[in-house]
């Protein structure tokens, strides 16, 4: 064959980040060696003729308290150093408000992108819809995509303006656009949609094998994901490799033509696809999963379990090292000292908040209830992010608990008004986010209706006016909540859910966990 038809490309992908720029305790992950192993695959690729394009699935933020306080820039400022390319718009992104995520784009010098993100206002596109690399006589074009899930599980006080749309459209005719103008080597989708196996998304908003699927073959080369948080490897077509672990082999999906890739989450691996493309035609030669100092239990020769690094240790980047040890150590003096003690655990696990009352949830509605004086409260279940151990508390246990510095509000109800509220938020199932968590306040519900309100112990009086806590996220819509903000009789603090939970332990402790037993 002509050699000048024939091209290389590596791709190193992360995906999910979620606040995760420092190393955790066992020195796994981190961005420093991160930094380490990239600036080597890299330097090996080049020295090859490869091109290099390094993209991110998206998912920046929320996780991780010294990276909340300070708005993920360490993460982003990270990013640039280590020499992201591009990045999907995550669902996260959002978590702040929007002028934080301008604030973002400064820091990161490279775009994020998302093709179906609209301004309602404008009708236009609200941020970059794609980027084209010219890299080592290849060109490549790289189209984000965000979940559309963003617009229910997002905070509607920040993404009010914007609309999220169906993907697989807008991709398509974007794809073609591009094509025309640009005649690109190769397209690629870097996305934060999640990786369904055999298109099951189930409750979810359809995800990256929709997308290939529902394109015309060869759309897209390869999608480049996120949001699932897995590491996509398979044993079979539409069967998931249940046995990965770090250091093993890792096939990624292949539909209709299109590969599919994701890398886990919080930079516990750094995936590395080498493709060839010789005549247009482009064939994946080398797919991994790289670990960067990830532990894996191994049993010892005189049979006891031992934790061993699953890769040759990588030594974290000297310079990004010191770079990001300001900001951790920051971000770790704000939230650091004891503020308070509860005498037993405080139920704020997923599997449970999600599911049934929990003693946690009612901490939480009391100590808004408290900033408000409020008769009774609610939050929804998913809204709870963490448990709190017994004993000692600190304030990053108050923001793993809730890092989405929502504020509080309150709404004088008339009985009759607040009766049909309760109507809608009480029939919010179990295993959702939306799952209602309440306190001073108990209700029956027949024949999927609401047959009886009781708050604080009493009958409720259709007459007499009710003052409710809740948090701005669920007053203006989230969760699928009945939007409060334009009612009369709403109002809205400058307190958040962290500083009130925070005052609560500092006012209350020790706590009694008994005071707060569901019953
Ligand atoms: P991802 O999978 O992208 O990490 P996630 O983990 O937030 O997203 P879920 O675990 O399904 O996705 O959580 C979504 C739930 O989180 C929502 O249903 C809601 O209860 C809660 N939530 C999301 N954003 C906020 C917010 N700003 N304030 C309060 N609760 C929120
Ligand atoms: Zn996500």
């Amino acid at each position: 064959a002509d050699t000048a038809d024939i091209h290389y490309l590596t791709i190193l992908h992360t995906n999910d980040n979620h606040g995760r720029f420092w190393h955790n305790e066992k020195g796994e992950y981190g961005m420093a060696a991160r930094k380490t192993l990239i600036d080597q695959l890299r330097a090996d690729a080049q020295q090859q003729g490869h091109a290099v394009l390094l993209l991110s699935g998206g998912d920046i933020n929320t996780g991780i308290p010294e990276s909340d306080l300070q708005f993920a820039e360490p993460d982003f400022k990270g990013m640039s150093l280590i020499g992201y390319d591009a990045m999907a718009i995550g669902n996260h992104e959002f978590d702040n408000p929007l002028s934080i995520l301008k604030q973002q784009q400064q820091w990161a010098n490279f775009p994020l992108l998302s093709a179906n993100i609209i301004d309602k206002k404008t009708g236009k596109n609200a941020f970059q819809a794609y980027k084209i690399f010219n890299k080592q006589g290849l060109k490549i074009a790289v189209i984000g995509l965000t979940t559309t899930d963003t617009a229910k599980i997002g905070n509607p006080q920040y993404i009010g303006g914007l609309e999220f749309q169906e993907p697989v459209a807008i991709t398509q005719s974007l794809a073609e656009k591009i094509k025309a103008q640009y005649q690109p080597d190769i397209t690629i989708a870097v996305t934060h949609m999640g990786h369904y196996v055999n298109a099951n998304y189930g409750i979810n908003a359809p995800g990256d094998v929709t997308l290939a699927r529902s394109l015309p073959a060869h759309t897209l080369d390869m999608i480049i994901g996120g949001h699932s948080q897995e590491p996509v490897c398979m044993v079979a077509e539409n069967v998931t490799d249940e046995n990965f672990k770090p250091g093993l082999a890792c096939k990624p999906d292949q539909q209709n033509g299109t590969w599919i890739m994701q890398a886990h989450e919080w930079g516990k691996y750094v995936g590395k696809a080498e493709f060839k493309q010789e005549n247009g035609v482009l064939t994946l030669l080398d797919y991994k999963l790289l670990p960067v100092n990830l532990y894996l239990d191994k049993t010892q020769t005189d049979g006891s379990i031992k934790p061993e690094l699953a890769n040759e240790y990588i030594k974290p980047d000297a310079a990004l090292k010191t770079f990001l040890a300001d900001y951790q150590a920051k971000g770790a003096k704000q939230i650091a000292g004891e503020i308070g003690y509860v005498d037993a655990k405080l139920e704020g696990d997923r599997n449970k908040v999600r599911y049934q009352q929990t003693n946690l949830a009612r901490v939480i509605v009391q100590a808004q209830m408290n900033v408000v004086g409020a008769d009774f409260g609610i939050i929804s279940g998913g809204g709870i992010r963490d448990s709190i151990a017994a004993g000692e508390v600190s304030y990053k246990d108050i923001l793993k608990v809730h890092p989405f510095k929502n504020r509080i509000t309150y709404i004088d109800w008339q009985g009759q008004e607040l009766w049909d509220y309760l109507e809608t938020v009480t029939s919010f199932p179990p295993n959702s986010g939306a799952y209602l968590q309440y306190h001073k306040l108990s209700f029956e519900r027949n024949d999927n209706a609401l047959t009886k309100v009781m708050i604080n112990g009493k009958a409720l009086d259709k007459s007499k006016t009710y003052r409710m806590s809740i948090n701005s996220y669920n007053a203006s819509g989230g969760d699928g909540y009945p939007v409060l903000i334009n009612y009369k009789g709403f109002i809205s603090t400058d307190e958040t859910d962290t500083q009130a939970l925070k005052r609560f332990f500092i006012e209350n402790s020790p706590v009694k966990t008994i005071e707060f037993a569901p019953k």
